[in-house]
């Protein structure tokens, strides 16, 4: 079974344990190596949202942030936590983000910077919010039907964020793709809907070698995991490689289902398997 766990989040982000209890319970369960995935999640207008009432009522509402530079301060107090704990246990601990990606202008180049600032070990992509054209502000997808009440533009919203998506995958920056049909929370957005989106991005995938995973947050919250079956088949038939998330916020979701990921899996003969490879 997949020893390693690489989408984790402590109370730096939107977690409830700390990172030296995640650890701890990372032993327990006989894992060799632990990646933490903090969210980082900087737009420049995240305070004009429709959303901000929402996203600041949040428990983990300051990871909402309108300003690389406080990003950067944060990650090097959390990047000295986790050396501290790489010299404490006897496993490869190692420190990432997990990145909303936005496309307002500028945004990419502070991005660069702030990877050039803190130079963490991975980078994986997760977009978990919406917006319109011009990237003007974030919209939460939960909300998206409160925000934007015609259906057709809805519509064009879902399409831009799969095509988000597969720009991030482009750009080179990510080592691999978090839950990519996240958004199946959105009314709309049902397995088989926006297909050649789906479709464009797993190409994308494909020709970079680019892996994405398999979440297992989905069987705890509704029984079904991210991506879909559907997706999981093709991402199979052009020899994507996977790599086994649990997405976890607390200690107790560490690595729980990863066995009946791994059965899964095994079912349906995936075997290109994915694993960061550094030090
Ligand atoms: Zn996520
Ligand atoms: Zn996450």
């Amino acid at each position: 079974m997949q020893n390693f766990s690489y989408h984790t989040h402590t109370i730096f982000s939107d977690g409830r344990n700390t990172a030296e209890e995640m650890v701890q319970q990372a032993v327990k369960c006989g894992l060799s190596e632990i990646g933490f995935s903090e969210h980082l999640v900087v737009h420049k207008n995240f305070r004009q949202s429709p959303s901000w009432p929402k996203l600041e009522a949040y428990h983990g509402a300051h990871i909402y942030r309108t300003d690389f530079s406080e990003a950067i301060k944060a990650f090097e107090v959390y990047k000295a936590e986790i050396n501290r704990l790489k010299s404490l246990y006897p496993l490869k601990i190692y420190i990432g983000a997990e990145v909303d990606f936005f496309t307002y202008d500028g945004w990419l180049e502070e991005f660069k910077n702030f990877q050039k600032q803190t130079n963490l070990d991975y980078y994986i992509t997760g977009n978990h919010f919406l917006f319109s054209e011009d990237c003007e502000y974030p919209i939460d997808a939960d909300e998206l039907t409160k925000h934007i009440p015609n259906p057709s533009q809805q519509k064009e919203y879902l399409q831009r964020h799969f095509l988000t998506i597969n720009k991030a995958a482009q750009s080179g920056i990510f080592d691999f793709i978090a839950h990519i049909d996240y958004m199946r929370r959105v009314p709309g957005c049902n397995d088989e809907n926006f297909m050649p989106e789906k479709e464009l991005l797993l190409q994308t995938l494909a020709k970079h070698n680019i892996p994405a995973e398999l979440s297992t947050k989905g069987l705890r919250k509704d029984g079904r995991c991210y991506p879909a079956p559907i997706l999981l088949q093709k991402m199979l038939v052009l020899n994507i490689p996977v790599i086994i998330s649990d997405d976890a916020h607390r200690c107790d979701e560490l690595c729980r289902n990863f066995s009946d990921a791994e059965k899964l899996l095994h079912n349906l003969g995936y075997k290109n398997r994915w694993k960061l490879n550094k030090f």
